[in-house]
Order: structure tokens, then C-alpha cells, then sequence
């Protein structure tokens, strides 16, 4: 029989209402670190480094019977015919291949019939050879490669441990996945070397990496010595909003004229949504979240990739189901803060239906009425969201009329004409 603690808030409520996940949202993701935070490079922004010092004089490997029970209950507690297994880090290939070869295996052990799995992995990529490309591959995994830019701005702070740059490695590992053929997004982090450069960073990422999918991650990095979401300061590695805002619109305005279709940006994608009134389908702008939990290698499981602190800590999956942890009140609780603590300059904000206050670790400035809990890029996102509204709506109008969002490049191509001829 298995024992259940009792020494959680919010365990005792989810006993009396019933262990097995009532609350439970019907699907939801699971990130996992079956390195923990152990990388073979240092990054100077890396925010997961520092969550080594939580397991001191762990092995930091996920065993494989927690592997085993981590993919059963994972599967088992989705109630969609799809689930997607997100390996994480630290950096997940030091674990090696056949570590993620008994990953498939147990998926297919465990998987219902129907049921689509698939495999994400987050890499440096700089141990990526011929033999870990052919496997992504063969086993249709999706590889999101971190590179922030040409090589000065790439190698600014992607440093090994020896402190040599690691541009070439990761534009090797980019020439392996295309001539594999494998899926790639690429990951790049806005931080104080390359913000300033939007359209070089775009135009290197669109042309000479020549990637259809990009995400943009600004680096909001607290300075403190726990690592953990406390404090108010910013290091100098990080961004303004003022800087995110001036990036996002310079390289939206190149992106709105010539590659629509062609090359997708996950946040104007997602501020596609919320102009179509769908969710935006990134945590960071949905008005709650909570249903992205994080996962260390020893079974601990965290309300989130970002809250990986004593604090947030949900349990650990060897001694509580992993059903019980997602639906307990403490996550329900974390994921209603991000709309029950909106200050009401946010409240009242003219694109908060694309904002939604922004991610809470980023929440660290007061409004001009003094209320704390305004998020730190607000600038930026006010800028950006008020700046697309239009192209937005031109291009939700062509969805709802069941045309190409692409043709918004050739009506603002013509209203750029119109303007040229008329100065
Ligand atoms: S805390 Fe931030 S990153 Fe984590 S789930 Fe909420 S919005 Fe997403
Ligand atoms: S733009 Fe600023 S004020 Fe508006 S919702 Fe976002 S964070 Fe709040």
C-alpha cells in the first residue's frame, strides 16, 4: 500500500475530495531533466545551473525504473489521445542514446492504442553527432537547438566550461540535423549582446541558418544568490522592456512584408490567436497557467520549469501520483495566481487579451499607482501588441474569411505604395 504524506499545503483537501487527480486538468505537460541541471557548458544566463545546489551529492541520472514509472503515470493520466514527452536540462544528451532508446521502448509498452507520442528535446547541441541525428530522425523528434545569433552575439555568453565559445559546435549540429532531415526549431535568447540587433539576428537565423521556426526568449535574470524567483534586481545580462519592445517590432515589421508562411515566430503566432480570440497557446500570455510542470531527475516534481524551488515543489513521484500532484490545490493555486494577482494597471490595459500580465517569475516592477506585480518587459509587450494590432487584425479577418494570413504582405506592400507615391 502506498503512503501518502500528509505535509504539503493543499494534501490535505485533495484526500478528502479523493487521491486520484479529480481536479486534474484532462491533459497536460510535463517537462523533464533526466540530467538534472548538470550541462557540459556554462552559460553565463543559464537560470537552471544554479539548481544543482538543490541535490547536493546526487548522481544527477535519472534511474530507469523512475524512468518506468514516470512514463506510465505521465500516459496513463492524459485524458487526450496525444501526449508529447519534453526532454529538458542541464542538457539532456549527456544522458546518452540508449537512455532515450528505453525511453521509446517504455512509451510503446505503455501507450493506448491510437495514441499519437511524441519527443521533444532542448539541446545545446554540441555533442550532436551522425549517430544522435539519425535517431531524432528515425524516432520523428523534434529538436529545439539553442544559438543566439552570429558568433559574437552566440558566443557573448555560450561559453564551455574552459570559456571558449561554442558557435561552431551548435552550426555543425545545424548542418547535421538538415542534411538528416530532422525537425529543428531554433532557440534564442534576447539578452544585453544581441538586442540590439534584431534584424541581423533574424536575417542570420532566416538565411543562414536557415530555420522555419524560431522562438524568442528574453533574459529576465534575477540577481540574487539563491537562483530562485526572488528579489527585484536584474542582472546586466538582461533585457528592458523598452529593448524587447523595439526587437519584437523591428524584426515583426521585416516578417509582416516578406515571410508570412514562411517562417514562424512562436510569439507572433500566438498573438495570432489572441487577435482570432483563441487561446494563445503559450503559458506566458494565457490569463492562468499551471498545466506546464517541470520534472528533476530524481522524481521531484515542480509547478514549473521556472519555479524550481523548495517553495513550488509538488512532491515526488516515488512517493505520490503524479495525477494527485498535478490536481492539488497548491497547483490550482499556482496557475489561478497568474490572473488573481494582475495588478489593475494590467486589469485595465488595452492589450491585456494578448498579455495577460506577462509570466509571474517575470513580475518585479510597481505600476505608476504603486501596486507591485507589474511585470518587468510591460513596456515592451505594451509596444509590440499595440504596434501589431493592425497586420493582426488583417490577418485574423483573412483566417475568418478562410484566406492565406499571407496575404497581409501584399495589402501592406500596397499601402506602402500608396504612401510612396504620395510623398
Ligand atoms: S510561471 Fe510563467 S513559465 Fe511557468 S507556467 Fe506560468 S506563465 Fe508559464
Ligand atoms: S502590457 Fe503591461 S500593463 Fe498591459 S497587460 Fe501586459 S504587463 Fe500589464
Amino acid at each position: 500500500m502506498q503512503t501518502i504524506p500528509l505535509n504539503q499545503p493543499g494534501q490535505l483537501r485533495d484526500r478528502v475530495k479523493g487521491q486520484l487527480g479529480v481536479n486534474a486538468p484532462p491533459s497536460f505537460h510535463v517537462m523533464t531533466k533526466p540530467r538534472g541541471a548538470i550541462c557540459n557548458l556554462d552559460c553565463d544566463y543559464c537560470y537552471f545551473l544554479s539548481k544543482e545546489m538543490l541535490y547536493k551529492g546526487s548522481r544527477f541520472r535519472m534511474a530507469l525504473n523512475l524512468l518506468e514509472d514516470y512514463t506510465r503515470q505521465y500516459i496513463e493520466a492524459q485524458r487526450v489521445s496525444q501526449v508529447t514527452f519534453t526532454w529538458q536540462g542541464g542538457e539532456p544528451t549527456l544522458m546518452g542514446l540508449d537512455f532515450f532508446k528505453k525511453a521509446l521502448e517504455l512509451q510503446q509498452k505503455y501507450r493506448r492504442p491510437g495514441m499519437v507520442v511524441q519527443n521533444s528535446i532542448q539541446t545545446n547541441g554540441t555533442l550532436l553527432d551522425e549517430e544522435w541525428a539519425t535517431f531524432f530522425k528515425e524516432n520523428a523528434f523534434l529538436v529545439g537547438l539553442s544559438l543566439d545569433g552570429p558568433r559574437k552575439m552566440h558566443d557573448a555568453y555560450r561559453h564551455d566550461k574552459g570559456g571558449h565559445g561554442t558557435f561552431n559546435k551548435v552550426m555543425k549540429a545545424v548542418k547535421l540535423l538538415k542534411t538528416r532531415g530532422v525537425e529543428f526549431n531554433i532557440l534564442t535568447t534576447l539578452n544585453a549582446a544581441n538586442v540590439e540587433h534584431p534584424i541581423e539576428v533574424y536575417r542570420f537565423l532566416r538565411d543562414e541558418v536557415g530555420t522555419e521556426f524560431i522562438q524568442f526568449i528574453p533574459i529576465v535574470e534575477r540577481q540574487n544568490k539563491t537562483g530562485f524567483q526572488e528579489g527585484t534586481e536584474v542582472t546586466e545580462r538582461s533585457i528592458t522592456g523598452e529593448q524587447y519592445g523595439r526587437f519584437l517590432i523591428a524584426v515583426f515589421d521585416e516578417w509582416v512584408r516578406r515571410d508570412v508562411g514562411k517562417v514562424f515566430v512562436q510569439l507572433f503566432d500566438t498573438a495570432l490567436n489572441s487577435w482570432l480570440g483563441l487561446p494563445s497557446g503559450l503559458c506566458v500570455f494565457d490569463e492562468t497557467c499551471g498545466t506546464g510542470l517541470a520534472m528533476e531527475h530524481n522524481g521531484d516534481i515542480y509547478s514549473c520549469d521556472h519555479f524550481v524551488e523548495p517553495k513550488h515543489k509538488l512532491g515526488n513521484l516515488r512517493k505520490l501520483p503524479m495525477l494527485q500532484m498535478v490536481g492539488s490545490e497548491q497547483q490550482r493555486q499556482f496557475g489561478l495566481a497568474k490572473r488573481d494577482t494582475l495588478p489593475r494597471y494590467c486589469r485595465e490595459c488595452p492589450v491585456r487579451f494578448a498579455c495577460n500580465g506577462g509570466c509571474p517569475k517575470d513580475r518585479v516592477l510597481t505600476t505608476p499607482g504603486g501596486e507591485p506585480g507589474l511585470n518587468y518587459l510591460c513596456a515592451g509587450y505594451k509596444a509590440f501588441f499595440t504596434h501589431v494590432d493592425r497586420p493582426m487584425k488583417l490577418m485574423a479577418r483573412e483566417i475568418r474569411l478562410r484566406r492565406s494570413p499571407a496575404n497581409v504582405m501584399a495589402i501592406l506592400e500596397q499601402e506602402d505604395a500608396v504612401l510612396r507615391n504620395t510623398f
